[in-house]
Order: structure tokens, then C-alpha cells, then sequence
């Protein structure tokens, strides 16, 4: 029982714990500061506790989703047409109502379980995994395994995972906008001293569930998990997940509505003149509902979104994910791209290659960036004894100022964590044999300086010997003004950084010396131990990438802290800038006041950026008209993403905060990745465009079958009921299956269309003009002929033409694959559902003419094969139009190319 009482403690909420020492906490949670819990331990708590989530916000069941569909002003006047109709007694087009918007939402709960699947991929890759200490080993865990009393590990750009109390932090500062609203990031301390009745913005010993590190190194114990913490007291939801509409479906849905008020004005219109005909009420009635459902695109919407989360889920097969379904149609207007370098272009496999100690005095390093094997030589040689004393000297200095951690079994790299320039200086030390632990137990660390973006360099403070000793690592001329040396030293050091850079290498200097204080200001007068030439090679796709956005008119920036002779050797190799003057520095664009838009509008590659700059960059791009989409992970990179038109976070060595600022996250940080994004955003785009065209030119063929047939004074060409039937059987499956069609070849050959280009275009009008009166001309004639000079009797008539109409609707929907290739150059297997759609809304309407009842309300009867075949063959010759415009319209945009090229 007594046991049972102390477990229970850990965990509750309104615990003064901010109040309380450090350690004080960590002994009343039973834990360890250097072991953390016991896995066991860990896992009785685990029960006791439940898992590390805030409940999710209730979702909707299928029953709300679908009632969610109905919706929608148009839905609303369908709906009033229905009870209309079933109170004038008109059951049959009430039931057909009822079926379209049965259709309609059945096909909306499908996109909506569609969108609720790429919700759960992304889920998975902003899923945290802090650092946590259990049974002395540090791991990442999965951040709902959390439970009170365990040790946690943070650092810039990790998201809190749960309430914690500061154990030890360095210049900790955090953003706790979720919790208080405060948006400035507030200073956090491990040692300071607070009161029980400190209010909540003010607990500077606490972190908070679900806020963000900006800066510094912390650990903590977790004190509340799960809606316990101060975030699930009031309730938030961590998880910020973006959806609202996108901005092309708010515009099309616009156009839906603006089409709709047209037609219920031209629905009037008709409607007047049957009453002045002396029409029935009812009959009018049903008439206008008819029309205005095949005038009305209500299934547009729908049939967009759906276009556009197909899209999203064949980028994430590919690696993208896709965090504002926006972002998949901006990915396709896309006109530059301006990104990272290191571990986005090159492969994040930073080895250390060659060490400069002095004039004539260098080492080569062999080996591997994640293996221990590799020899040391100089010049091909063993190399002297003072060599490898200056060198051990040097990655012992090196290997100080480094954080991460390498874990080695029987001389094997098992597992490496940190940021990769670190574990290249800390593989470079283990290569010579020195091991970490036994280095941290002879220099205790003081304090440190952690490498942040927005810094050049790192820094360790330590005692050695009773006396105080910084090392520094970083940039050559950061690291340089810390050192006092003689011109001529300064020089050679210049020149050999120079050389190695020209050639493509990461430069780093490392500085180390007695100091008098352990802080930035006293890092002066130390000795220069020397430089290193670090590689990190190309990733092999994207070579071919780059070539490909090209081929797409879409640039390519590179966006670096790196030194600019570096940025440039890499920038040339890879064909993104190919004068040195392609090149401009941070410095000199902060410089450059007036004439900054100039140079970054000339400029290929950016080196020794500061993060915060990026922004500055990708505005001046936007004001020089293009659509940029940015590439980011540190803590600093998000506003910039936040600012661009498309802002790419990286998902693996990304941070939590760049993460959440993403509207894409590439799960593998390949720059190669945003390709095929860039072919789906877009095939999606196009999709959208091929449904247009499908909906509106065959609403503007039945209204126009319509308009002619009470113009030439003849009977309704169509009866209500049919009118329904009409647009179920041909638009409500096919337009959402153009939005599966595959990417079209080429797609990545032509340049981005502009972002503001509307769908609408001259383009859309002509291809909707052409097709809509041509099917409605041609069924009018067919009409007329058979009412008027074949004398046949209505009934029959409206079977043939209602058959007609099937047809060539049906044949339409394969024209609209392509608004530029034939239709038969797009192959009809690469469309099954599309396929699907047509053999089966073919078969159900000729099945209709021959099952009692519905044929006889549909007004129907079965047909020769002959008489189908002769309307087989006039709907064909509709092929032949859509055909004939395709290839003028290739011409000249062919012939266009020529005189302008
Ligand atoms: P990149 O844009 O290539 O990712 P970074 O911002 O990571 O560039 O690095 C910019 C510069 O800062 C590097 O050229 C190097 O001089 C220095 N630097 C990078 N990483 C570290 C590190 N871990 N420790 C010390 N200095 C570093
Ligand atoms: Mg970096």
C-alpha cells in the first residue's frame, strides 16, 4: 500500500514542482539524474499513467461525415427541389434528387477517408521522438512512451513532449506561445529560484508540453504526461493540423455558385415562358429542377479535392508529404526553388578527409564517414611523431567543442547521434584512439557554446589540470579572430582555406587555450590548432534533378551557411552557378541596402547565409515574380518557410519547429524528392482542368439542347426524370475519375503556368465552347429530325436522344483526358476506374431500358442494336471535333514556339 502511494504521486497535476530544486524532484519522482528510470520501471509507469497523448479531438463518425456533405447552398436548394417534389407527387424525380445527392456525398465521404489517410502519413513523420535516458542508455523513444520521472534530452528546434522540470539547461529559451500566448520566446534556467505562487508564464524552471526550444541545450524530468500537463488542462490540441479548403477548391466553388445563380436565372426565364405556354405548375416545376441540376456543377468541389488528395498521396509514396493540400497545385506554379546545401543537395555524410597543423605539417585521413578503419598518412607516408602529436592535440580539441555521441563495440560504429559536422570530428578522434568517455572524465566540462546556424562556431569550456580551457571549432575566420597570430601565419592559414574550399570542402578551423572566464567574450588569445578539409559528397539523384527542373523552367538556388569558395566549387559541380560572381555572401547583401533585389536577383548561390536572411531572400524573389519554394530544417529556417510561397521542411534531420512551419515535408531530405512533387502538383492541376472542362461543356450541351428544342417551339427534348438520370450516369463517377489520370509525358517539359493564371482561361472557354455546342447542336438536330420529320412520337424520340446524350458524353469523358494529346495516345489502362465508369454507366443505362418500372419511369424502352449502332456513330464524330481542335491548337502553339524561339 505504501508503495502504492508513492507511485501514485508522480504525475499529478498542480504539484509545486517549479518551486523545488532540481533535485529534490528527481528524488521525489524515484528517478536518476545519470541513469534515469529502469525500463521496467519505465513500463510500470506506463500502465499507472497511460500513454503520453492528449485525447484527440473527437472525430467525426461517418454518420457526422456524411451529414457533413449536405452542406452547401446548392445541396440546400436540391433538397428543397426534392420535397417539392415529392409534395406536387412527382416521386420520380424526387427519387432521383435524392440519388444524386446520395451519389454526391457518397463520393465526398471517399475523398474525405481519402484525406484522412494522408492525415494519418503525416502524423507519423511530425510524430516526436525525444531523447530520453533509461537504464543510463540514451535513446529516442517514442514521446507518448513518456512517463513522470523520465530523464529527457532537448535542443534547438525540439518540441517539448512534456511537462518537465529543468534538471540543467544552456541559454535554454523557449516559445510557449501555445500555452500563454506570449509569442517572444521567454529565458528558461535550471537554477533559478522560484516561489510555490509563481504564475505560469513566469515558471522559468518548467518547460511546457507542446512548446518549442528557439534555443540552447536542456534536460529535464518529466513531471506531468499526457492531460495532465498544462496544455491538456486547457485543452489545446498539439497537433496543429492544417487542412481548411484549399484556395483553388474556395475559387472553384465560387464559380459553382456564380454558374448557379446564372442558371436560376435562365431557369426563370424558362419557366415563364412554359407558364405563359399554359404549363402546369408541376410540370414547370420539375422542368427547372432538371435543368438546374444539369446546368449546376454541384459535384465540381468534390471532384477538385478529390483530384488534389490523390495527388498527395501519390507524393507521399514518393516521399512528400503533404501538409496543406494547397501546396500540391502551388508545387506545380512553382518557379524556383532555392535550397539548403548540406544534407539536402550533398548527402549529410560529412568525413574528415585532410588536417592542415602548420606549414608542412598535414595529415591525410582514410576511411569512411560512419568507420573507424582508415589510415593516417602525410604525403603518402607514416607520418612523423610531432605530426600525429599536433593531430591528437587537434581532435582532441575538436572532439571537445563537439556534441553527439558515437557508440563503439568491438571496433565498430554501432550507433552515431548529432549533427553530422560534430560526428565527423568525433569519428576523426575515435580513428586515433581516443575514446569520448575518457576524454570528458579528463577535461569536466564547465560550460559550452552549442553551434547554432545563426553562429559560425562551437565552443567547450573545461577544466584541465585545475585550470580553465576553451576550444573552439568553426569557421576559418571565425575561429581565426580568436587566435592571436602573426600576419604571415594568418595568411598561409588564408591560403591553404582557399585551396581546400576551391575544391569543394567544408572548412573548419579548431582553437584551443587557457581562458579566464567560460563565456563568448573571453574566447581571445587562443592557439591555432589547425584546419580540416571535410567532404560530403553529392547525393547521386540530384545531378539529374537539377537537370530536370531546369527542363521544367524551374530554378534552382542554393541556400548556405557555408564559405563561399565551398559553396561555389559544389555549386559549379552541380551546375547551378557557373561564374564565381553567382555568388554572393550574407555580408554583402546585408550591405548592399538599395541595390540587395539586384544582386539576389542575380546571385546563384548564397553562402555564409544566416538563417534569419533567408526571408529576406525569398521576398526579394517574390518581388521579382516568382513562386518560390524554400528548403529548410533549423529552428531559425521557419519563417522563411512560413514567408515562402511553398516552404519544404525536412523530414528526417529536420527540426519539430521547422516541421510544424512546412507546407511539404520531404521524409528524406532529398532534394531529388521535390521533383516528382513538382511532376504530381502538376498532374494534379491539369486533373482539376480536365474535370472543368468534363462539367461544364456537357452542362452547357443539355442546356442548350434545351434552349433550342422551346426555341424551334418543339416538346421538351428531355424529361425531367431523364435530365437526372442523364447526369448521374454520366458525370457522377467520371469526374472524379479524371482525377486519378496519370502524370501526361511532358509534364516536366513545359514551363510552370503563373500561380495566377485562372482556370478559367481562353484556353478552358474555347475547349468548353467547341465540345458543349457541338453535343448540343447535334443532339438538337437528331431531336428535331426524328420529332419533326420522322414523326415519330415523343416518347420515342426522347429515348433516342436521351441514348445519344449517354454516348456522347461518355465518349466526351475520354476527349477530356488530355486537353493536348489524342485520346488515343492516352492509354485507357491507365485509367481503370475511369473505365470502369463508362462500361458501367453504358451498361446501366441499357440494362434501365429493360428492367419493369425504372424504364418505364425513365421513359425508356430497349433499342436495336442497329438504331445504337447509327447513334454509336454520331456521337463518334464528336471524337472527331475535340480531335481537330487538340491538333490546331498543338499547331499553334508549335508554330508560336518557332517564331519566338
Ligand atoms: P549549411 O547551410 O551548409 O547547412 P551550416 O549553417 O550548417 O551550413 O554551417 C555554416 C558554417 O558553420 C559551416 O561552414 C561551418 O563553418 C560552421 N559549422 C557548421 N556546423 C558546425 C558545427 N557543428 N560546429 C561548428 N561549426 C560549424
Ligand atoms: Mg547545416
Amino acid at each position: 500500500m505504501a508503495e502504492e502511494a508513492q507511485t501514485e504521486r508522480p504525475g499529478r497535476s498542480g504539484e509545486a514542482y517549479h518551486a523545488e530544486s532540481a533535485e529534490a524532484v528527481v528524488d521525489h519522482l524515484e528517478s536518476s539524474t545519470d541513469r534515469g528510470l529502469t525500463n521496467e520501471e519505465a513500463q510500470r509507469r506506463r500502465e499507472r499513467h497511460g500513454p503520453n497523448e492528449l485525447p484527440e479531438d473527437k472525430r467525426a463518425g461517418l454518420v457526422g461525415i456524411f451529414l457533413r456533405q449536405f452542406t452547401d447552398p446548392l445541396i440546400y436548394i436540391l433538397l428543397i427541389a426534392a420535397g417539392v417534389s415529392l409534395a406536387i407527387g412527382s416521386f420520380a424525380s424526387a427519387a432521383f434528387i435524392t440519388a444524386v445527392l446520395l451519389l454526391n456525398a457518397i463520393v465526398g465521404c471517399f475523398q474525405e477517408y481519402q484525406s484522412e489517410s494522408s492525415a494519418q502519413a503525416l502524423q507519423s513523420v511530425v510524430r516526436m521522438c525525444p531523447r530520453v535516458l533509461r537504464d543510463g542508455q540514451r535513446d529516442k523513444v517514442d514521446a507518448t512512451e513518456l512517463v513522470p520521472g523520465d530523464i529527457v534530452l532537448l535542443e534547438t528546434g525540439d518540441t517539448v513532449p512534456a511537462d518537465l522540470r529543468l534538471i540543467d539547461s544552456t541559454n535554454v529559451q523557449a516559445d510557449e506561445s501555445l500555452i500563454t500566448g506570449e509569442s517572444t520566446p521567454v529565458d528558461k534556467d535550471a537554477g533559478a529560484e522560484l516561489e510555490e505562487d509563481t504564475p505560469l508564464a513566469e515558471r522559468q524552471t518548467l518547460l511546457h508540453s507542446g512548446s518549442a526550444v528557439m534555443a540552447g541545450r536542456a534536460t529535464g524530468i518529466v513531471i506531468r504526461t499526457g492531460k495532465t500537463t498544462e496544455i491538456g488542462q486547457i485543452a489545446a490540441s498539439l497537433a496543429k493540423n492544417e487542412s481548411g479548403t484549399p484556395p483553388l477548391v474556395q475559387k472553384l466553388k465560387r464559380l459553382t455558385h456564380l454558374i448557379a445563380l446564372f442558371t436560376l436565372a435562365a431557369v426563370a426565364g424558362v419557366a415563364l415562358i412554359q407558364f405563359l405556354n399554359g404549363k402546369s405548375f408541376v410540370d414547370i416545376f420539375t422542368l427547372a429542377v432538371a435543368l438546374s441540376v444539369a446546368a449546376i456543377p454541384a459535384g465540381l468541389p468534390v471532384a477538385i479535392t478529390v483530384a488534389l488528395s490523390v495527388a498527395s498521396s501519390r507524393m507521399a509514396e514518393r516521399n512528400v508529404i503533404v501538409r496543406r493540400l494547397a501546396a500540391v497545385e502551388g508545387l506545380g506554379s512553382c518557379t524556383l526553388i532555392a535550397s539548403d546545401k548540406t544534407g539536402t543537395l550533398t548527402a549529410n555524410k560529412l568525413t574528415v578527409q585532410r588536417v592542415w597543423l602548420g606549414p608542412n605539417r598535414q595529415a591525410e585521413i582514410g576511411g569512411e564517414a560512419r568507420s573507424l578503419e582508415g589510415e593516417v598518412t602525410a604525403g603518402g607516408e607514416t607520418p612523423e611523431d610531432e605530426t600525429c602529436e599536433a593531430l591528437r592535440t587537434f581532435a582532441t580539441g575538436g572532439a571537445l567543442a563537439s556534441e553527439g555521441e558515437l557508440t563503439i563495440a568491438q571496433g565498430e560504429i554501432q550507433k552515431a547521434e548529432g549533427d553530422t559536422t560534430d560526428l565527423a570530428f568525433l569519428v576523426l578522434a575515435a580513428k586515433l584512439g581516443i575514446d569520448q568517455q575518457t576524454l570528458a572524465d579528463e577535461y569536466p566540462e564547465e560550460d559550452r557554446i552549442p553551434f547554432e546556424a545563426s553562429k559560425f562556431f562551437s565552443a567547450t569550456f573545461n577544466t584541465s589540470q585545475d585550470r580553465l580551457v576553451a576550444h573552439a571549432k568553426g569557421a576559418p575566420e571565425t575561429i581565426i579572430d580568436m587566435c592571436s597570430l602573426d600576419d604571415e601565419t594568418r595568411q598561409t592559414i588564408e591560403k591553404q582555406q582557399k585551396d581546400w574550399a576551391n575544391e569543394g570542402f567544408r572548412v573548419l578551423a579548431v582553437a584551443g587555450g587557457e581562458v579566464d572566464a567560460a563565456n563568448e567574450e573571453s574566447l581571445r588569445n587562443l592557439s591555432f590548432l589547425g584546419l580540416v578539409a571535410l567532404i560530403d559528397p553529392i547525393r547521386d539523384e540530384v545531378p539529374e534533378a537539377i537537370e530536370r527542373c531546369y527542363g521544367a523552367g524551374v530554378g534552382v538556388r542554393m541556400i548556405t551557411g557555408d564559405h563561399p569558395d565551398t559553396a561555389y566549387a559544389i555549386g559549379s559541380s552541380l551546375k547551378l552557378a557557373d561564374e564565381r560572381d553567382q555568388v554572393i555572401t550574407g555580408k554583402a547583401l546585408s550591405e548592399a541596402n538599395d541595390e540587395a533585389d539586384v544582386r539576389i536577383g542575380r546571385a546563384r548561390v548564397f553562402a555564409r547565409v544566416e538563417p534569419l536572411q533567408k526571408t529576406e531572400i525569398v521576398e526579394s524573389l517574390q518581388r521579382d515574380g516568382h513562386y518560390v519554394a524554400v528548403t529548410g530544417d533549423g529552428v531559425n529556417d521557419a519563417p522563411a518557410l512560413d514567408r515562402a510561397n511553398i516552404g519544404i521542411a525536412m523530414g528526417a534531420s529536420g527540426t519539430d519547429v521547422a516541421r510544424s512551419a512546412g507546407d511539404l515535408i520531404l521524409t528524406d531530405d532529398n532534394f531529388a524528392s521535390v521533383v516528382p512533387g513538382i511532376e504530381w502538383g502538376r498532374t494534379a492541376y491539369d486533373n482539376v482542368r480536365k474535370v472543368v472542362w468534363l462539367l461544364l461543356s456537357t452542362g452547357t450541351a443539355e442546356v442548350l439542347l434545351f434552349f433550342l428544342a422551346l426555341g424551334f417551339g418543339l416538346p421538351i427534348p428531355l424529361t425531367a426524370v431523364q435530365l437526372l438520370w442523364l447526369n448521374m450516369v454520366t458525370n457522377g463517377i467520371q469526374d472524379v475519375a479524371l482525377g486519378f489520370e496519370k502524370a501526361e509525358p511532358g509534364v516536366l517539359d513545359r514551363p510552370p503556368r503563373s500561380p495566377d493564371e485562372p482556370i478559367f482561361n481562353r484556353r478552358m472557354v474555347e475547349n468548353v465552347l467547341v465540345s458543349g455546342i457541338y453535343i448540343g447542336v447535334v443532339a438538337f438536330g437528331v431531336y428535331y429530325y426524328l420529332y419533326s420529320v420522322m414523326g415519330m412520337d415523343e416518347a420515342q424520340a426522347r429515348n433516342l436522344t436521351l441514348l445519344l446524350m449517354v454516348l456522347f458524353e461518355n465518349i466526351h469523358l475520354l476527349s477530356c483526358r488530355s486537353e493536348r494529346r489524342s485520346l488515343f495516345k492516352v492509354p485507357l489502362r491507365s485509367n481503370p476506374l475511369l473505365l470502369l465508369s463508362i462500361i458501367g454507366a453504358h451498361g446501366i443505362h441499357v440494362a434501365a431500358m429493360y428492367i419493369p418500372g425504372l424504364k418505364d419511369v425513365l421513359g425508356v424502352s430497349p433499342v436495336s442494336w442497329q438504331t445504337w449502332a447509327v447513334l454509336l456513330g454520331i456521337a463518334v464524330t464528336l471524337l472527331f471535333v475535340d480531335e481537330s481542335a487538340k491538333w490546331l491548337r498543338s499547331r499553334k502553339v508549335s508554330s508560336g514556339k518557332a517564331s519566338s524561339g
